[in-house]
């Protein structure tokens, strides 16, 4: 069975540097999917309360023959419940629908800034940790000012920031940050934007967003190690040390993006990929200004 590197969060815990995320994957889908990926060697679940599918990967985990203590389980608080008692009742029920005495990673999904309630958010997670029903608590989605902040308040770091992070937004002053913090980067839609994200994301109001994948960088990449388009930034991403959970609802891909341990980037792979950076990039809404509240 292939191993996953691991990266060693601030708190001493630790998470597998590779895993499956399942936004926009439904119900009965998401079941089948999770178990399909335990199967090929995950070992880490990405969810939110957002995505409506936490029952579905708590019934993959009932399902799975893999120990409770091999899987390490995110999920996110919403943004409508960044109040303590709000935050309270919405953990309880993340943690009914997942079926689980403790979570390993618990993050708030956005700082919602015109909400203004993170803060008091962050200091429940403090206390949801210091209770050991979490053992890591993070932000996604949170900018450096947001951060900044509710340090200020608390004295406490998050072990993790979630953003948005591809070749196309890269995101280096970020991840510069996240270094001088001892924050680990969970990159989200690691492979650039899917169709259905760029369509969720117009809907919000934020039209652009090039898919990735068919990248010509990309694909003279790939064509030289005879990997895929995929597999090539999955690689990006791991050589960076970067965590992430690429989705996909197609079982050949979910092992497709798994397989990437038998090969390695050169430093004119990378170097190649670092020009794709770009000012536009980025597909998901701006933290400062995504004041959605679900
Ligand atoms: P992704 O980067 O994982 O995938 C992008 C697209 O590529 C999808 O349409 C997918 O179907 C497709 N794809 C996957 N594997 C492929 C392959 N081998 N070949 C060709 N196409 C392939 O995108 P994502 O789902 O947006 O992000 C991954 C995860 O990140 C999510 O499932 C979720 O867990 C997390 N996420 C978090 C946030 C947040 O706000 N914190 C936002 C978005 C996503």
């Amino acid at each position: 069975m292939t191993s996953v590197p691991r990266v060693l969060l601030r708190d001493g815990s630790s998470i597998p540097q590779l895993g499956f995320g399942v936004w926009q994957l439904g119900e009965a889908d998401c079941v089948r999917l999770v178990g399909e990926a335990l199967r090929i060697g995950y070992r880490s679940i990405d969810t939110a309360q957002l995505y409506g599918n936490e029952a579905s990967v708590g019934q993959a985990l009932r399902e799975t023959d893999v120990l409770r203590s091999e899987i390490t389980i995110t999920s996110k608080l919403r943004n409508g419940a960044h109040r303590r008692d709000d935050a309270l009742r919405a953990f309880d029920l993340t943690m009914q629908k997942l079926g689980l005495e403790q979570l390993d990673q618990f993050l708030i999904h956005w700082p919602v800034p015109e909400q203004d309630l993170y803060v008091e958010a962050w200091s429940t997670l403090i206390e949801l940790q210091a209770q050991g029903r979490v053992r890591s608590i993070g932000v996604s989605n949170f900018d450096p000012v947001h951060i900044d902040r509710i340090v200020t308040a608390s004295g406490v770091l998050p072990a993790v920031n979630q953003i948005e992070l591809h070749p196309r937004y890269q995101q280096r002053g970020t991840r510069a940050f996240h270094q001088r913090h001892g924050i680990a980067t969970e990159s989200w839609s690691p492979l650039g934007p899917g169709t259905d994200a760029v369509a969720f994301w117009q809907q919000s109001g934020n039209p652009r967003g090039e898919p990735v994948l068919p990248d010509p960088t990309i694909l003279a990449i790939a064509e030289k190690h005879r990997k895929s388009a995929a597999q090539v930034i999955i690689r990006w991403h791991l050589q960076q040390g970067l965590i992430l959970f690429p989705k996909s609802a197609k079982p050949e891909r979910i092992a497709e993006n798994f397989d990437v341990f038998d090969f390695a980037l050169d430093e004119q792979d990378i170097g190649s990929i670092a020009g794709m950076d770009r000012r536009g990039g980025k597909v998901g809404a701006q933290p400062a200004a995504f004041n959605f509240v679900f």
